[in-house]
């Protein structure tokens, strides 16, 4: 690794305005020091402020027991709307199309209930081939449960010209094919293992255009990048908030809801206690009256503490910027492209699976080793970088704003130098 490229990095943290937001995480450490941590696409670090915010609830539950629905300045009855302002700002919503609650997959399994209701010859749900399994298990199961042949209608989009991601002329085009036979496309907002991110604007319109609905799964793109999805018209959206959102394994999923469907109290739902109207629902008189907000897909009361550690991390959001961050986020994406193509050794060695462009991709990039094998990943282990390696020859690195710097960058590639150099 050049001198010249390390000057450059820290010159790049000097001039950053988002670097004093690393100081707010905890770093797992090895060998004495703070991991080189590229592992906020598979679970984001946790804030130091996230126990606080936890302890605060455990702390009230102590004190006041049931009560605690009612007391405080974040009363329990009423949690969910806390996250509901960040959430909104970051995925361009409103504060009532946007709700955080169960999982990823759960909510996703809700919204198909609402979205996918096969019709005549409309059927089909259009996802990309290599979606990532929990997305493919849904879709596959839903279509199953709705009495239908997943063999018939669950169809995967693939690269037609041997490229490893799809175009979006590729897509639409499907879409316009599969015209009155589709009832929903599915798609990524940022694919998981390529971290190409997709044209949700052009995929929502071409579904909308043949009569079909546009739901998207946001997992690797909330908290990633700014998304406009009450402009764009999506008709829904989940995600989960361990990843680029940092709120801890496991953490609360959500799900987005657009106002033209939430309005619908007709809108055929899954329904539970908590999507029902506040003022009638303990007089246990059997009339649905769900919430008339994306809300009225809740079924459970709040996980608390889930949600008080998302909030955590969310404030931080708040005070960064989605803009900001997307901002850095693609600098930082760029200049580790820019690094790895500066390296002879590296070229050689490895292709980037992700597309070059940055309005197609996110804090991400996917490395394809193209002669070494996994022992190149341990490597980068034991010499204290963390990141992420996916079958058959891909590691994925996540250069994430709010918590990596340029100096990351170059201690990573130079690491990741020495390991092929290692091998021979
Ligand atoms: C991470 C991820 C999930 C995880 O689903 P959970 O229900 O939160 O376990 C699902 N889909 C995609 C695309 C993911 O990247």
């Amino acid at each position: 690794m050049k001198e010249e490229i390390l000057k450059k990095a820290q010159k790049l943290d000097a001039e950053d305005t988002l670097a004093s937001f690393r100081s707010k995480f905890y770093f797992p450490q090895k060998n004495g020091g703070d991991c080189i941590y590229l592992c906020g696409n598979s679970l984001g670090l946790q804030p130091n402020t996230t126990s606080q915010y936890v302890n605060a609830e455990l702390e009230k539950w102590q004190k006041h027991g049931v009560e605690g629905h009612f007391t405080g300045a974040k009363p329990w009855v009423s949690y969910h709307k806390n996250s509901k302002s960040v959430l909104a700002k970051i995925l361009g919503a409103k504060e009532d199309e946007v709700v955080a609650m169960n999982n990823l997959t759960t909510n996703l399994h809700l919204a198909m209930a609402s979205f996918y209701r096969p019709n005549g010859k409309r059927t089909k749900i259009l996802i990309e081939r290599g979606a990532f399994p929990s997305d493919f298990y849904a879709v596959h199961s839903r279509i199953k449960v709705s009495g239908q042949d997943p063999d018939k209608n669950l169809i995967e989009l693939e690269p037609t010209d041997g490229s490893d991601y799809l175009s979006t002329a590729e897509i639409t085009a499907k879409i316009e094919e599969l015209s009155d036979e589709l009832a929903l496309v599915m798609f990524p907002g940022v694919q998981y293992y390529t971290g190409q991110l997709f044209d949700i604007d052009a995929i929502t319109k071409a579904a909308h255009k043949v009569g079909a609905y546009a739901g998207f799964d946001l997992a690797h793109a909330a908290g990633n990048v700014p998304m406009q999805l009450h402009d764009t018209n999506v008709d829904f959206a989940v995600w989960c908030t361990y990843k680029y959102l940092n709120s801890g394994p496991g953490g609360v999923g959500g799900l987005f809801i657009h106002e033209k469907h939430g309005q619908n109290i007709e809108m055929p739902r899954l329904s539970g206690w908590w999507g029902h109207d506040s003022e009638s629902r303990f007089k246990m008189k059997n009339q649905i009256n769900p919430i008339p907000t994306v809300d009225g897909w809740q079924l459970s009361n709040v996980n608390i503490l889930s949600h008080a550690s998302h909030l955590a991390s969310l404030d931080i959001f708040d005070q960064a910027g989605i803009e900001n961050l997307r901002a850095k986020s693609i600098k930082l994406t760029d200049f580790m492209e820019s690094v790895i193509n500066s390296s002879e050794v590296l070229t050689k060695n490895i292709k980037v699976l992700t597309p070059g462009s940055s309005n197609e991709r996110g804090a991400q990039l996917s490395l394809y080793l193209i002669n070494h094998g996994k022992s190149v990943f341990e490597f980068l282990l034991d010499n204290g970088a963390i990141l992420d390696w996916r079958e058959p020859n891909v590691i994925r690195v996540a250069p994430v704003p709010l918590y990596n710097s340029f100096t990351d960058v170059v201690n990573f590639v130079s690491i990741l130098e020495k390991a092929i150099i290692n091998e021979g």
